[in-house]
């Protein structure tokens, strides 16, 4: 099967043109400084054609497009429900509608982290696996779930994709969720820097040179051994181990997948997380499985076959 994918992330769309687990070729647009979805879709539109046109292809050769879209999205109703401040007009957008309209291709919208998932499903670390929880940490940190072969939607298709929203420390900081203490507002790409600004001593420590200090800088400089950023990494990595604990308690998996841009530090952060949930969560089955993902920046775009083709056995 040919597909079209759109990985449609806050700051850049990514538009990709796969054939099963082959990605043939992609574009990404910057749209950082796009305020509403109606300015991206002519891009958008523009990109998915010149990518068929560079393969002399037709949508007559294309079975749709897949849109994974970072929000909260009902794909039973083909709708995003709830963004969270970005592209606020995208609820009163028919997005596969104009997709439709304008490429020519019937269109299917997917939260991006659970389309991500059934890429590593399909092409990726969870190949041949049906019992499944994702986590991604970056700017903020997206958790997902499958079981028995299937995606969780739920009663408001908000089930399984808040894994970075569970609660892990109860009198914590603010998320930007509305809560507090929730695993992405104490570990996460976005709160980084508000931690390091509130960790006592963080005034002697190398980490206050950095305006706005990331991930890299922190695992460098905790390598280093500057004790400030040891322990908030160390911090870091007990909250992401914690949250993983919980994911397998709430969802029964047989594999954690680890992805995000954090994952550039896997070599610390696997076996950690791994042998944390091995020893804290109770499964007396056996040992749940705790891997990186391998598909990197394309989980996303290789998810697209499996998301037009609503079968599971396409991941077989
Ligand atoms: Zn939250």
């Amino acid at each position: 099967m040919k597909a079209l994918a759109i990985d449609f992330g806050g700051t850049h769309a990514t538009c990709g043109l796969v054939e099963d687990r082959v990605l043939l070729a992609h574009e990404t647009i910057d749209t950082n400084s796009a305020k509403s979805i109606g300015a991206v879709l002519p891009r958008i539109r523009d990109t998915c054609r010149g990518l068929m046109h560079g393969r002399g292809l037709s949508p007559g050769d294309i079975a749709g497009i897949a849109i994974g879209f970072a929000a909260l999205v009902d794909s039973r109703v083909n709708r995003v429900l709830s963004t969270d401040g970005k592209y606020e007009d995208v609820k009163d957008v028919d997005l596969a509608k104009w997709l439709h309209e304008n490429v020519g291709l019937p269109a299917r919208i997917e939260n991006d982290a659970r389309m991500a998932l059934l890429g590593e499903c399909y092409a990726g670390a969870a190949r041949g696996f049906t019992d499944v929880v994702m986590m991604t940490l970056g700017t903020g940190i997206g958790g997902v779930a499958m079981i028995e072969g299937k995606l969780l939607h739920g009663k408001h298709a908000q089930a399984g994709c808040l894994g970075g929203h569970i609660p892990a420390v109860f009198n914590g900081r603010p998320c930007a969720c509305g809560a507090v203490g929730c695993a992405e507002a104490e570990a996460s790409g976005w709160s980084l820097p508000l931690i390091v600004r509130d960790w006592p001593g963080a005034r002697d420590s190398v980490l206050s040179r950095y305006s706005n200090v990331g991930f890299k800088e922190l695992f460098e400089e905790a390598a280093s051994g500057d004790k400030v950023a040891v322990a908030i990494r160390d911090r870091c990595l007990n909250i992401w181990a914690a949250t993983a604990v919980g994911l397998v308690h709430a969802y029964d998996p047989e594999m954690i997948v680890i992805g995000g841009g954090v994952m550039k530090s896997a070599d610390v952060i696997v076996p950690y997380l791994e042998s944390y949930v091995h020893k804290f969560a109770w499964t007396p089955w056996g040992k749940v499985q705790v891997c990186a993902a391998k598909m990197g920046n394309n989980a996303v775009l290789m998810g697209a076959v499996p998301v037009l083709s609503q079968d599971i056995s396409a991941t077989e």
